[in-house]
């Protein structure tokens, strides 16, 4: 398989011009991502971008008083600030789902989008869209029940990782949603009981898909990315 057909796995990648690829490819590297896998610890400085192919990586910051995680898939990349030159708090950065990544030095990176208007105007658009994501996710805090967003949750997060298998732990889903525990676990109970999902303690899996959509809020979908990119 080509180095440029093995790229194209991820959405970002695939949506750079000819000339933004060409010029990024001899610095992509091509590295496996294994589970629990920890790719940058907390407080230490991230050096690399990454491009899921396939799997999930969870960014996991710790606040004074709140914690935060994302994860991200083969729809985008992890880096996005170092990418930028933006100082944000150190991140845990781990594997959540097996798979690979392309991989690029964040100072390398930073030169050849300050080099191409097309490069930065891609990663604009990503940043864009991570924007109205998190004011969507807000909204739905506020709105709507810890049960469809506990759905709505899994089913992104699936997505993302492309499996139905999931290495989530109620803590961390807690985390991911800005939910108690404890509430998370009420929500997981009912989910299960409606035989739309299972778990053990930190493996969870999704039984009916169908059944869970229905069960989700609407912000399910919503967030999904729209733009194949229009970098060409
Ligand atoms: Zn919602």
């Amino acid at each position: 398989m080509s180095a440029t057909h093995i790229s194209s796995k991820n959405r970002l990648l695939r949506g750079l011009s000819r000339e933004d690829y060409r010029s990024i490819a001899p610095y992509l590297k091509h590295v496996s991502l294994s589970l629990d896998n920890v790719l940058v610890e907390r407080n230490m400085a991230n050096n690399y971008v990454y491009f899921p192919l396939a799997g999930l990586i969870s960014v996991h910051r710790v606040f004074s008083d709140h914690a935060s995680l994302d994860t991200v898939g083969k729809e985008g990349m992890v880096g996005i600030f170092v990418a930028a030159g933006v100082k944000v708090p150190h991140a845990r950065i781990a594997v959540q789902g097996s798979g690979s990544a392309m991989r690029v030095a964040a100072k390398q990176f930073r030169v050849l989008a300050y080099r191409s208007g097309s490069l930065q105007r891609h990663m604009h658009r990503y940043t864009c869209q991570l924007l109205q994501r998190a004011a969507q996710t807000s909204q739905c805090n506020g709105l709507h029940v810890v049960e469809a967003r506990l759905a709505r949750c899994l089913l992104e997060t699936s997505d993302r990782g492309g499996s139905r298998e999931l290495r989530m732990t109620h803590e961390l889903l807690a985390v991911a949603m800005g939910a108690r525990r404890t509430n998370v676990t009420v929500a997981a109970n009912a989910l299960r009981s409606r035989k739309l999902i299972d778990y053990t303690r930190a493996r969870l899996r999704i039984i009916d898909r169908p059944g869970l959509i229905k069960a989700a809020c609407a912000c399910y979908g919503a967030n999904a990315p729209r733009v194949e990119d229009t970098g060409r």
